[in-house]
C-alpha cells in the first residue's frame, strides 16, 4: 500500500457523509430524471432487474440524499427506506457503478436501572427521551404481563442497543436482556437468535390470540412470483437485493380488490410501479397496488372502499416484466411484510427452548448475571434523545 494516508482520508470521506453535500428528492422526480439531472447514463437504470427497479420507486419526494465528490470520483447515495440506499458511483474514467447497499450504522449500548416512583412509562421516558425504549419495553412482556400496572416499589433494569445515522437516532431500541419485578417478583426478558424473548428458563414471551385478520389476499388464488425481502445478500452480485412487498402472477385484466377498508390516497402513475392505486387504512396502515392495466373509474383520490372492492386490473405498466400485481404494505411509511397482515394467525402455545438453542440461552442468562448485579448498583448508563433526534450518551451531558 503507497498511500495508506490517502486510502484513510478517502475512506473516512466515505464513512461520514456529514462531508458531503446533501439535497433534498423534489415532488416528481423520477429515478429517470435524477440521471439526467446528474449527466448519468440512463442504461443505469434501464439494466436493472425488475425487482431493482420497483425498490427505486420507493424514493419519496422530500428524502435527503448526498452527494460525495472526491478527486477520482463523485458518488451519490439515495435512501430508499431507513436500511437501504442506492449508491451510484461515477468514475472519473468515465465508468459507472449502481448497486442497492445496506446504510451503515453505528451501533451503541445503553443501560438503565430505577424503581419505579409512580409510573413506569413517564419516568422511563424522561430518563431517556426515548419513546421508543417505552415500546421495546412493551413488546418484550406485553403478552404475558400488564407493564400499566407497574406501581411504586417495582424496578426496571434493561441492556439495549440503538442504531445510529449522522448523529440521529434510527428505529426503535433493541432490548438485549431486561428484568422487570412487580411486586418482588422477578421476570427476566432475553432475546434470543430467533429474533423471540424468553424467559431465564427458556418458555417464549408469548401468547397469541386466534383472531381473523381484517386483511385479505389482493387477488385471488394466484401465484406468488416473487415474495417480501427487506434485504438479501446476493451470492453472485455481491450486494443487496430488496423486493418491498408480493408480486402475483396473474393474467392480465384480473380484479384486484382492496385488502381492506379505507381510504384511496393515491390514484395514478408512479415512475416504476406504473399505474397504482394507495389505501390508508388507518391505525398507520397503508397499501399498494401496482403495474394495474386499468383502474376501476367508479373511485378517485378521497373516495372509501370496503374490503374486496375491485379497484383496478392486473396489468404490466411500470417497469414490469410480465403481466403482475405487486402489493405492498406501510406501516407509519416504512415498508413492512403484507404477508404477516393478510395471513391468519392461529393460536399458538408458547414455545418453551430446547437442544442446542436452550444451551446458548442458557449460556446468554449466565453471562447477563453479573451485568444485572453491576447496573443495579450504578443505574447504567442509559442513551438519550436529544432535541431533533440526536442520540448521546447520556452519561455526556450528566458530566
Ligand atoms: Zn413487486
Amino acid at each position: 500500500m503507497k498511500h495508506p494516508i490517502r486510502l484513510l482520508l478517502t475512506l473516512s470521506l466515505l464513512l461520514s457523509p456529514l462531508a458531503a453535500k446533501t439535497s433534498q428528492w423534489k415532488q416528481g422526480v423520477t429515478f429517470l430524471s435524477f440521471l439526467r439531472t446528474h449527466n448519468l447514463p440512463q442504461s443505469l437504470y434501464y439494466n436493472l432487474d425488475a425487482d431493482d427497479k420497483e425498490v427505486l420507486a420507493e424514493i419519496h419526494a422530500g428524502q435527503e440524499y448526498y452527494i460525495e465528490e472526491g478527486r477520482k470520483s463523485s458518488t451519490y447515495l439515495i435512501p430508499v427506506t431507513d436500511e437501504l440506499q442506492v449508491k451510484v458511483v461515477k468514475n472519473s474514467d468515465g465508468k459507472h457503478e449502481i448497486s442497492l447497499d445496506l446504510i451503515p450504522f453505528e451501533v451503541l449500548s445503553g443501560s438503565i436501572h430505577f424503581e419505579i416512583q409512580k409510573n413506569l412509562d413517564k419516568e422511563l421516558y424522561t430518563k431517556t427521551h426515548s419513546m421508543g425504549l417505552v415500546k421495546s419495553l412493551k413488546e418484550v412482556y406485553s403478552k404475558n404481563i400488564n407493564l400499566n400496572k407497574m406501581k411504586k416499589g417495582d424496578t426496571v433494569t434493561i441492556f439495549y442497543e440503538q442504531k445510529r445515522r449522522k448523529g440521529k437516532a434510527v428505529g426503535n431500541p433493541i432490548i438485549l436482556a431486561s428484568l422487570i419485578t412487580v411486586n418482588k417478583q422477578k421476570y427476566y426478558g432475553f432475546l434470543a437468535e430467533d429474533g423471540k424473548y424468553y424467559d431465564s428458563l427458556g418458555k417464549e414471551y408469548q401468547k397469541i390470540k386466534k383472531f381473523t385478520t381484517p386483511f385479505m389476499p389482493p387477488i385471488c388464488n394466484c401465484r406468488i412470483s416473487s415474495g417480501y425481502t427487506m434485504r438479501r445478500f446476493h451470492p453472485i452480485l455481491h450486494r443487496y437485493k430488496a423486493h418491498l412487498g408480493i408480486d402475483y402472477a396473474a393474467p392480465r385484466g384480473t380484479a384486484i380488490k382492496a385488502t381492506a377498508q379505507g381510504k384511496i390516497i393515491f390514484k395514478g402513475r408512479k415512475s416504476g410501479y406504473g399505474n397504482c392505486v394507495e389505501i390508508e387504512h388507518g391505525n398507520g396502515l397503508k397499501s399498494i397496488y401496482a403495474h394495474m392495466s386499468k383502474f376501476n373509474n367508479r373511485f378517485k383520490k378521497g373516495s372509501h372502499v370496503s374490503q374486496g372492492t375491485v379497484i383496478g386490473y392486473v396489468g404490466s405498466t411500470g417497469r414490469s416484466t410480465g403481466p403482475h400485481l405487486h402489493f405492498g404494505m406501510y406501516k407509519n411509511g416504512r415498508p413492512v411484510n403484507p404477508g404477516n397482515y393478510i395471513s391468519v394467525k392461529k393460536e399458538q402455545a408458547p414455545v418453551r427452548l430446547a437442544g442446542k438453542p436452550y444451551q446458548k440461552l442458557r449460556k446468554l442468562v449466565v453471562n447477563y448475571r453479573s451485568k444485572f448485579k453491576n447496573v443495579q448498583k450504578t443505574g447504567g448508563q442509559p442513551l438519550y434523545v436529544m432535541e431533533g433526534g440526536l442520540l448521546i450518551k447520556k452519561k455526556e451531558i450528566d458530566t
